[in-house]
Formats: C-alpha cells, sequence, structure tokens
C-alpha cells in the first residue's frame, strides 16, 4: 500500500483484488497412474489427496506409485522405447512439436493448477512457468533432427529407458526439462513429480494422450520419496534427478557400479554480487528477482547478497523499501508477487533455519503484511550483520530469505562468492563489461547473469558445479545427458 503525504492529494492507494478464476479449470477428482498410455489404477499403491498450501484444501486425488507401479511402468517404456528410437528424428519432432502445441493451447488452465497446486504467483505460472515448459518442448523438437551436428557431428544412440524425479517448486517446468531432450533424444521415460505437486504433471499426461504419442514413451507415476527411491533403483538406464543434495547423494550411491548414466542437478546457495558502480535501483530489482521470485524456492535463487561494502546501507536502505511494496497472498490474485509456501515440512525448515539466523546473531527484518489465516506462509525477510560462517549464509533456505555480506575489493567479493560448497549460479551487478567478464571467469557456478537474474532460456545450458551436481540441461548441452555417443 502506498500513501502520498501532500494534504491535495492524501489519497491511499492500493490494488483491486484481481483473482484469476479457476472456475474453468476441469480437473478430475482422482487421477490415476499414467502407464503404457493410459491412467490405471496403482497395483501396490495408495491415492492420497493433493493439498493447496494456501488454503490447505484438497484440490485433487492422485495415485501414488509403489514399487510393483514403478516395475510396470519401466517395462512399459522398455517395450515402446526401440520403436520410438527408430523413428526418424523428423518424426518424433512431430509429437514433441506437438506436445509443445497443446501446451500453449492449455496454457491458461496449466498455470491455475500449477499456482492451485503448488502455491506460486499466478503472474509466474502464466508468465514463465508454462511458457517455458513450451518452448523446451519446441526447442527440442528442433534438435530431433539434427542431433549429430549437437554432438560435434559424432554418431548417436539413446540410452533407453530413462528415470526421472523432479521437485515441487517448478512442476510442469521441470518435467519439460527433463522429458523434452529425453524424448527428442529417441529415450522412453519414467517421470515421478513432486509429493506436492504432482497435478500438471498430470496434465501433461493427458497432453501426451491429445498429441497422440505412441503408448508407453511416456509414464508418469506420482508418488512420494519412496517412489522416487524406486524409480531410480529400478531397471532403467540412465537416471536424470533435480532436488535436494542429500538426496542427490543417495541417489549417487545407490548407482554407483551399475553402469547407468546419471545427471543430478542438485541445491544452491548462489551469491549475487553488487558492485558499487552498478545501477543500484536496477539491481534492487534483480535482488528481488534474485531471491523473491517464486518465494525463493528456487535452486538458484540469490539468497546470499554480496555488496560493496562503500554502497552497502545504500543498497540495503533501497531493498528494504522495495521490499515493504512486495504483496504476500492468494496466488491465484494477479498482483501478488509472493504466494504461499508450498508446504507444512517447508515452511518448517525456513522456520527453523531463521531462528538459527537470529541465534547466530544476525539482524532480522521481516516485512509486516498480513498473512492469510489458513495456508502455510512467509513473510519477506532480509538479514543483515550475517558472517560468513552463519548457518543462513551457507545452508539452502529456499524461502524468501535473503542475507547480506559485504566486501571491499573485487578479489575478496570472488572469494566470498566462492566460498561454498555449493556453485550453481551467480549474479554479477556493475556498469563495467570488462569486471563482469574478469569477475564471471573467475566464479566457480554454472550460470552467472550480469546485471540481470533469474532469467531461463531453453537455448542455455544450466547446471552446477560442486555438490550443486553435474551434467548440464538446455540447449544442445542438454542433449549430451540423453545420449550415447561414439
Ligand atoms: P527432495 O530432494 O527430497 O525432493 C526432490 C524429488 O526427489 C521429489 O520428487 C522427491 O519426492 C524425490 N525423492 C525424495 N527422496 C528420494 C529418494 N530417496 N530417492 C529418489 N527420489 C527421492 O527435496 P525436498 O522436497 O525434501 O526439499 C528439501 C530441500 O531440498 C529444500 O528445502 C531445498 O533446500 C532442496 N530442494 C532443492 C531443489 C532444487 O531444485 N535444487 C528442489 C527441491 C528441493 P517427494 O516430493 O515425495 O519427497
Amino acid at each position: 500500500m502506498a500513501a502520498t503525504d501532500t494534504p491535495r492529494t492524501r489519497i491511499t492507494w492500493d490494488y483491486a483484488p484481481a483473482p484469476e478464476s479457476p472456475d474453468h479449470v476441469r480437473l478430475r477428482d482422482s487421477y490415476g497412474l499414467f502407464i503404457g498410455g493410459a491412467f490405471v489404477d496403482p497395483r501396490d499403491g495408495q491415492r492420497v489427496p493433493s493439498i493447496n498450501p494456501a488454503t490447505e484444501e484438497p484440490v485433487a486425488e492422485v495415485a501414488f506409485g509403489g514399487a510393483q507401479d514403478v516395475a510396470a511402468a519401466v517395462e512399459a517404456a522398455r517395450a515402446a522405447q526401440p520403436r520410438w528410437a527408430a523413428l526418424p528424428g523428423r518424426e518424433r519432432a512431430k509429437y514433441v512439436f506437438r506436445i509443445a502445441r497443446l501446451i500453449q493451447e492449455r496454457a491458461r488452465e496449466l498455470a491455475i493448477v500449477e499456482s492451485l497446486d503448488g502455491g506460486k504467483p499466478i503472474r509466474e505460472s502464466r508468465d514463465v512457468d508454462i511458457p517455458l515448459a513450451a518452448a523446451h518442448f519446441f526447442h527440442y523438437a528442433g534438435w530431433a533432427d539434427k542431433l549429430r551436428y549437437g554432438v560435434a557431428g559424432r554418431e548417436t544412440a539413446p540410452y533407453g529407458v530413462v528415470g526421472q524425479v523432479v521437485p515441487w517448486n517448478f512442476p510442469l517446468l521441470m518435467a519439460a526439462w527433463k522429458l523434452a531432450p529425453a524424448l527428442a533424444c529417441g529415450n522412453t521415460s519414467v517421470l515421478k513429480p513432486a509429493e506436492t505437486t504432482p497435478l500438471t504433471a498430470l496434465l501433461l499426461a493427458e497432453i501426451c494422450q491429445e498429441a497422440e504419442l505412441p503408448d508407453g514413451v511416456v509414464n508418469i507415476v506420482p508418488g512420494d520419496g519412496t517412489t522416487g527411491a524406486a524409480v531410480v533403483r529400478s531397471d532403467v538406464d540412465k537416471v536424470a534427478f533435480t532436488g535436494s543434495t542429500a538426496v542427490g547423494k543417495d541417489i549417487q550411491a545407490a548407482l554407483a557400479g551399475r553402469g547407468v548414466g546419471l545427471t543430478l542437478e542438485l541445491g544452491g546457495k548462489s551469491a549475487n554480487v553488487i558492485f558499487e558502480d552498478a545501477a543500484l535501483d536496477q539491481a534492487v530489482e534483480g535482488i528481488v528477482q534474485g531471491i523473491f521470485f517464486n518465494q525463493g524456492h528456487v535452486c538458484c535463487a540469490g539468497s546470499r547478497l554480496l555488496i560493496q561494502e562503500s554502497v552497502a546501507d545504500e543498497v540495503t536502505a533501497k531493498l528494504w523499501d522495495r521490499m515493504r511494496l512486495l504483496r504476500v497472498g492468494d496466488p491465484l490474485d494477479k498482483n501478488t508477487d509472493v504466494g504461499a509456501i508450498n508446504s507444512a515440512e517447508q515452511l518448517e525448515r525456513i522456520e527453523a533455519l531463521v531462528e538459527a539466523g537470529v541465534e547466530e546473531g544476525a539482524v532480522r527484518r521481516s516485512v509486516a503484511c498480513d498473512l492469510p489465516e489458513r495456508g502455510w506462509w512467509f513473510a519477506p525477510t532480509i538479514f543483515t550483520e550475517v558472517a560468513p560462517a552463519h548457518r543462513i549464509a551457507v545452508e539452502e533456505i529456499f524461502g524468501p530469505v535473503v542475507s547480506v555480506l559485504t566486501f571491499r575489493t573485487q578479489a575478496e567479493a570472488i572469494e566470498n562468492a566462492n566460498n561454498s560448497r555449493y556453485g550453481l549460479a551467480a549474479g554479477i551487478w556493475t556498469d563495467k563489461g570488462s569486471k563482469a567478464f574478469e569477475v564471471a571467469r573467475a566464479l566457480k557456478a554454472g550460470v552467472i547473469w550480469q546485471n540481470t537474474y533469474n532469467k531461463f532460456d531453453p537455448t542455455a545450458a544450466f547446471g552446477g558445479y560442486k555438490e550443486s551436481g553435474f551434467g548440464r540441461e538446455g540447449g544442445a548441452a542438454g542433449l549430451r545427458p540423453y545420449l550415447r555417443v561414439s
């Protein structure tokens, strides 16, 4: 809420509610597992409601797969794979292209379901998640008949059946990142969406049916961590995982010695570095985009804000002013900037780390806002007086919480930025191009943005170093994990 103070115009401005109506969305009451081209009942799984984190109300019921269900899905994928791989690339491309078009056609419905099921603001699911998911399918449709050009002219063959496990922060987009290159390369897939956000993956299953994708090419088996563990331990030829570093390590250990291909996209504690010569107002917008986008549930979130000491007070003051304008609340309202926290468990994790920050002596400021009574919410929060060893400077919070550290010189900025067990992303804010390139070369991070943050494009490779994982998704580099190259 903004108010003008001159007596003539003492008007209080506010936004009228602008809710996106979910009325036209036709969700089924209950979804089965998508195996062999059809929705089927679970053999040894169960049906579980998927909860709207903004209201704590069920959105729809979903079947969770057990070990036998996973085995059946792998069998269906195995049976479909030779014929799928034998199609000329241009024929596979037509299917992948059709999926992209159908996502576009159902974009509004998908955006609403993404926000209902996951809590993210409709503005983001409508303008980022869904268009980018379609763009990934378009991009890889284009690669399907040009695979050799993506690997320097060498011979290629698909891996076979791939097991893909995705998290809850970008449910449809992560499914697209996984499925689009896998299909273009001639693999078939068993995909497990996250326990809290299975619905858009199930709508994607309907889209695969509409696209007349051959049965068994895509199989979608929702479930919890046990289902994920069963997928990665099943008879697949390659595993692609996005999620926490702890589970990534568990998967790596489980696959050791099995000759199964593996790519891991794990957590991060990415540094967003603000130099004194940056356009500071623009940088503040970038900081907000870096950490409050998707409630901070972003693996590459700019959660470690490194500000040059000479401008630290100014940037922090501007950032706080900007944070106070963030609108927290109904994810379906088009004016909402920060939606609901994805689950009660994630809220607990955020609260525990924030408490640790206060106990360790950092100074916490949280925006005063009216949070809805039901649902899971966390007000945008900034920590100053943070020491590099504080848990809030080291551990991934995965929430709308930014920790500010300062530096004096470029060398110190680089040292601090690299002082992390993660290496997923970084931001550099400066008006000197040469400085940006010099710093970028010295940073150990898979993605580095200059004078912007959290910008994604299907043509650009994404992935990490160190405990942020290995393998790349996106662009030509994203073909490699799905191909055997000789
Ligand atoms: P997880 O790593 O547990 O979840 C990611 C996916 O893996 C989900 O589909 C999950 O299923 C599945 N899974 C869980 N256990 C196993 C297993 N043993 N074997 C195979 N798959 C498994 O992340 P959480 O949801 O528990 O989040 C915890 C923390 O992880 C967050 O606070 C955040 O810091 C980080 N995280 C990072 C992400 C990233 O993009 N890098 C994404 C999500 C979380 P299920 O949903 O049922 O648990």
